[in-house]
């Protein structure tokens, strides 16, 4: 044979064989290149596991006309000029040939505006070659569709697996980046119906529950360090991790996201399930969300055509600061607060009602019953809450012992044991003291200049603007700003600034919900300004918290109305025990 040159093409169809595994890898190009764009909004559409359909459309900055022909052409972009870029990669793409490789082995359609131009541009092609061309009138962004992925190129196509694999794959990548861009609202369509959104608001908290559920988020706590580099270059790590007792037997869930890329990094997983040590068995692996951010030429992305690996300059660096983030997180909520007092072994996951005692005593009796101790001065002493006279107790004095799991305070009172639920508590206590400073015409203390804007719909605006001064007594003091941003004033002095915005997004929820406003005023204050599960306390702040709810008008019943403590007796726990019959 001779040789000979291959043609453009047939190496954009070899390329694809690296690029293009599946559907899902054409669906994380797509994103990739969404997200380099600028979007705030990005859809995904799928038709049978993509295999029929692709669609990602986004609201970034399009690409002008004379440079669509050039996007679906190889080794063209528009984010990479010279050797030394390849060092300081800040763009998720660089190397310009998804789209070549992409449109060379299916049908696909491109339509783009830019935010300069007036009209937009579609393009057809068909197995690379291209179809047709013309002005198209859009919006600002560009819809990427592909249809029958490796229609010609059938050893391929040969290998993809049952639509059902190919859609899991999808929608695993698909989350991932939601966690990963939560300022990005991600909707994802299947077969027609919405399987999946995020709302963009900015909160990973938020985008962690939507993808794996409360159940599960409720047994994560947040991990967050930051240390510096050599000189002043910063490495972050953030995220969310799963508690010791949630585990599963794959490590599919360890999310790992290096300077906003999807990286499988043995190394890096290892880091994660390292920290584990001792916490978990054999085989077991956590749940785990962690965004590592490590300056731009502190890493190399150029490692391998799909960019999921990649090289650290100082790996053990980077290891030891994912493994020791987690490590302390984990081990934090086991200790109790003070003077090296015993772990509390208790179990996260409590006996649920049958046969066992841990139920909610909504008698309200207990308070009557049991003796007040004698110094009960001395109790009254400290302060409660926000300076209000003190009002009459509700519970019998309660002794924390400490901690579980980060999210419940277990204390105990002349009547047994109580286990109480940190965020559920503080929230009640906040929503009954608002209350009471209201109903006696107090004003609720707040700090201004909390400076943070939110971004809202038209809607929202307008049904915020028309509540604005209903809110202001409650410490919500908001500014419309244009006609779909808000602007916060101030809020109650108990909410940090840093999280004023989430009063706001949060008020809306539950005015979505129909709620009153003055309601959903005090609910949203109070939920933001509780402490939150997974945050570790001090055996002084769980007591200041109970000391409050002690007093609370109903302190077995948070504002949304769930159950804010579990109660075992005495007599419960010596018949458990087999001590009285
Ligand atoms: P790379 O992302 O590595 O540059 P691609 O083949 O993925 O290569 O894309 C080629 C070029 O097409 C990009 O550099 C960019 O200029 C343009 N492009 C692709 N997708 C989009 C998009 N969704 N919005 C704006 N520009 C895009
Ligand atoms: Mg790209």
């Amino acid at each position: 044979m001779t040789i000979e040159v291959l043609s453009d093409l047939v190496i954009s169809q070899i390329a694809a064989g690296e690029v293009v595994e599946r559907p899902a890898s054409v669906v994380k190009e797509l994103i990739e290149n969404a997200l380099d764009a600028d979007a705030k909004n990005i859809y995904v559409e799928i038709q049978e596991g993509g295999r029929r359909l692709i669609r990602v459309s986004d609201d970034g900055v399009g690409i002008l006309p004379d440079e669509v022909p050039l996007a679906i052409t190889r080794h063209a972009t528009s984010k990479l000029r010279q050797t030394e870029d390849l060092y300081a990669i800040k763009t998720l793409g660089f190397r310009g040939e998804a789209l070549a490789s992409i449109v060379s082995v299916s049908s696909a359609t491109l339509v783009s505006r830019h935010r300069q131009e007036k009209m937009g541009v579609e393009l057809r092609m068909q197995g690379g070659e291209l179809l047709s061309k013309r002005a198209v009138g859009v919006p600002v962004g560009t819809v990427i569709t592909i249809e029958n992925l490796f229609y010609n190129t059938p050893a391929r196509l040969k290998f993809m697996k049952a639509d059902t694999t190919e859609r899991r794959h999808i929608q695993n990548l698909l989350t991932d980046y939601a966690m990963a861009y939560p300022h990005v609202r991600f909707v994802f369509m299947q077969d027609g119906r919405e399987v999946f959104r995020s709302s963009g608001n900015g909160v990973l908290e938020d985008v962690v529950v939507k993808v794996f559920g409360l159940d599960t988020f409720k047994q994560m706590i947040a991990v967050s360090s930051e240390e510096t580099l050599r000189t002043s270059s910063r490495l972050r790590v953030r995220g969310f991790v799963s508690l010791p007792d949630l585990h599963r037997n794959d490590r599919s869930r360890v999310v790992l996201f290096v300077n906003g890329r999807a990286v499988q990094d043995n190394g890096l997983a290892h880091a994660v399930t390292q920290a584990y040590h001792m916490l978990l068995e054999r085989g077991r692996y956590p749940y785990a969300v962690l965004l590592v951010d490590v300056p731009p030429d502190f890493v190399d992305v150029n490692v391998h055509p799909t960019k999921a690996e990649v090289r650290f300059q100082d790996s053990g660096a980077v290891f030891v600061a994912v493994q020791r983030t987690i490590r302390e997180a984990l081990i934090q909520p086991l200790r109790t607060g003070e003077g090296g007092k015993p772990v509390v072994a208790m179990p996260t996951t409590l006996p649920q009602q049958q046969g066992m005692g841990w139920v909610l005593d909504t008698s309200g009796r207990t308070s009557m019953r049991e003796p007040l101790p004698e110094r009960e001065e001395e109790l009254e002493a400290i302060p409660t809450g926000m300076g209000k006279p003190a009002k009459p107790r509700t519970l019998p004095p309660l002794r924390v012992v400490g901690q579980v799991g980060g999210m419940y305070i277990i204390a105990e009172g002349p009547a047994g044991v109580y286990l109480i639920d940190q965020h559920l508590a503080h929230e009640t206590v906040i929503y009954d003291e608002l209350s009471d400073l209201l109903q006696r015409e107090q004003p609720i203390p707040i700090h201004e200049g909390a400076g943070v804007t939110v971004d809202v719909r038209g809607t929202q605006a307008r049904v915020l603007e028309a509540i604005l001064p209903v809110l202001e007594p409650y410490g919500i003091v908001l500014e419309m700003f244009g006609t779909t941003t808000v602007l916060v004033r101030a809020v109650a002095g108990f909410v940090p600034p840093e999280r004023a915005g989430e009063v706001v997004t949060r008020l809306l929820l539950l005015l979505e919900a129909r709620a009153e406003v003055e309601t959903a005023a005090l609910q949203a204050l109070s939920n933001v300004g509780a402490v939150r599960m997974g945050q570790r306390l001090t055996q002084d702040e769980m007591q200041e918290i109970v000391r409050r709810l002690e007093r609370c008008a109903t302190p077995l019943q948070s504002p949304s109305g769930r159950r804010t403590l579990l109660h075992m007796s005495a007599d419960q726990l010596l018949s458990e025990f087999g001590r009285r019959d």
